[in-house]
């Protein structure tokens, strides 16, 4: 794995900018703005493409993706907030279980372009708030299906009993509430199932189900609905980022599934996080110590898992390069665990990795930093510094 020429120009000049040792998020916001617009590029016409700011909220992020997306997903009141200051003017949906009364009368102010209802009681509140707003409430109702095609990934959050969606049980009473409500109005269903999806083949057959599903209850329930919200979930392998979700075959399926399904006339809207913002993110950390310990060697970098969780809450190794100094090495061609900073024996990025070469002062590079990184790491643990963020904006 290699750096960016662009991502390694700026590492150098930072390095010749620093007072103490570098510790730092970098984000490459041209090769954010390129990926997204290939993606967009490929999907068929009929879909749209939303940015699920949970992954990152970062506010140079949303504003490099809006021109570029369709809108974004909240997936909580205070996402909605932050996006809503960040990002007025685009189409913004509020999904997550347990919205507040407050919160939703929040997204009723925002004129939010759809509600993702997770439970009837959350359907009556929303009823009452849409009222006495004097606005009806855009609705999608979010369902846990029970898919022949169950998919199997790490991160599954349908199919199963889980606190996501409505069960399809279900599905008739909030039907007959919605008949009633002047004040809520259907616009479609979502499905949000799994997260960390690799394989292509299983993600097509588990939109086909989707597509199947969709008719069936539109045809069971005579409801003509415009919108399928299929969720996001496409992966990154971090263990071999060159095996990460094929996007570009992904929408070669689609185009023929949406065909063979009769879906061209729906409108399907993807709400995708990881695998949009991960790889403009590097997380840096500058080599403090290295020691050798009971026989096996560990470099200590400024930072660690309380910057950058993503390791240690997918329990991976994080692929990493090393930008060397000019100083002659004090490890050679050995295995080498690195580590952080924190007084704790999880604090691990990367265990017993093949090194070539390294000293103190050179910097580890940990690429794939941009989507749930420095958002979910416990960072006030131990009360470090909080790394510098940067941000290399299109020349
Ligand atoms: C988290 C989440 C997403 C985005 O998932 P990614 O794996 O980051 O693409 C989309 N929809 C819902 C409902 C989510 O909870």
């Amino acid at each position: 794995m290699s750096l960016p020429a662009r991502v390694k120009r700026a590492i150098d000049e930072l390095r010749t900018q620093r007072q103490e040792p570098l510790c730092a998020y970098l984000y490459d916001l041209e090769a954010l703005g390129q990926h997204v617009r290939q993606m967009r590029a490929l999907l068929p016409g009929n879909c749209e493409l939303f940015y699920a700011a949970k992954a990152n909220p970062e506010a140079a992020i949303l504003q490099t993706l809006a021109p570029l997306v369709d809108g974004f997903e909240a997936a909580s009141g205070g996402e909605l907030r932050w996006l809503y200051q960040q990002c007025p003017q685009q189409p913004l949906i509020f999904g997550g279980p347990g919205k507040l009364d407050s919160e939703l009368a929040a997204a009723m102010d925002c004129r939010v372009a759809a509600f993702h209802v997770e439970s009837l009681n959350e359907l009556r509140r929303l009823a009452r708030i849409a009222e006495s707003s004097g606005r009806p409430a855009p609705v999608l109702l979010r369902l846990n299906l029970k898919l022949a095609e169950a998919p199997d990934s790490r991160l599954v959050m349908g199919g199963k009993p889980t606190p996501f969606g409505l069960d399809e049980e279900a599905l008739e009473q909030a039907l007959l509430l919605l008949r009633d409500e002047p004040w809520l109005q259907l616009q479609g269903l979502h499905f949000h199932l799994l997260s960390h999806q690799l394989d292509v083949a299983a993600h097509l057959k588990l939109m086909r189900g989707y597509f199947r599903t969709f008719h069936r209850l539109c045809a069971e329930h005579q409801l003509e609905l415009p919108l399928l919200n299929v969720g996001g979930g496409m992966g990154i392998d971090y263990r071999n980022p060159q095996h990460s979700f094929d996007w570009p075959r992904f929408c070669q399926g689609l185009h023929r599934l949406i065909v063979e399904e009769g879906m061209g006339d729906i409108r399907i809207r993807f709400e995708i996080g990881r695998f949009i913002s991960a790889a403009c993110g590097y997380y840096l950390m500058e080599v403090l110590d290295i020691k050798r310990n009971h026989g096996e060697y560990f470099a200590i970098g400024r930072g660690g898992t309380h910057h950058f969780r993503t390791p240690a809450a997918q329990g991976h190794d994080h692929p990493f390069v090393i930008v060397r100094t000019e100083q002659p090495a004090e490890v050679h061609d050995q295995p080498v665990t690195l580590v952080g900073q924190l007084c704790t024996p999880k604090d691990v990025l990367a265990r017993q990795q093949p090194v070539a070469a390294l000293a103190v002062g050179d910097l580890l590079v940990f690429p794939l930093a941009g989507a749930y990184a420095w958002n979910i790491s416990h960072r006030d643990f131990l009360m470090h510094e909080p790394p510098q963020m940067l941000f290399l904006s299109p020349e």
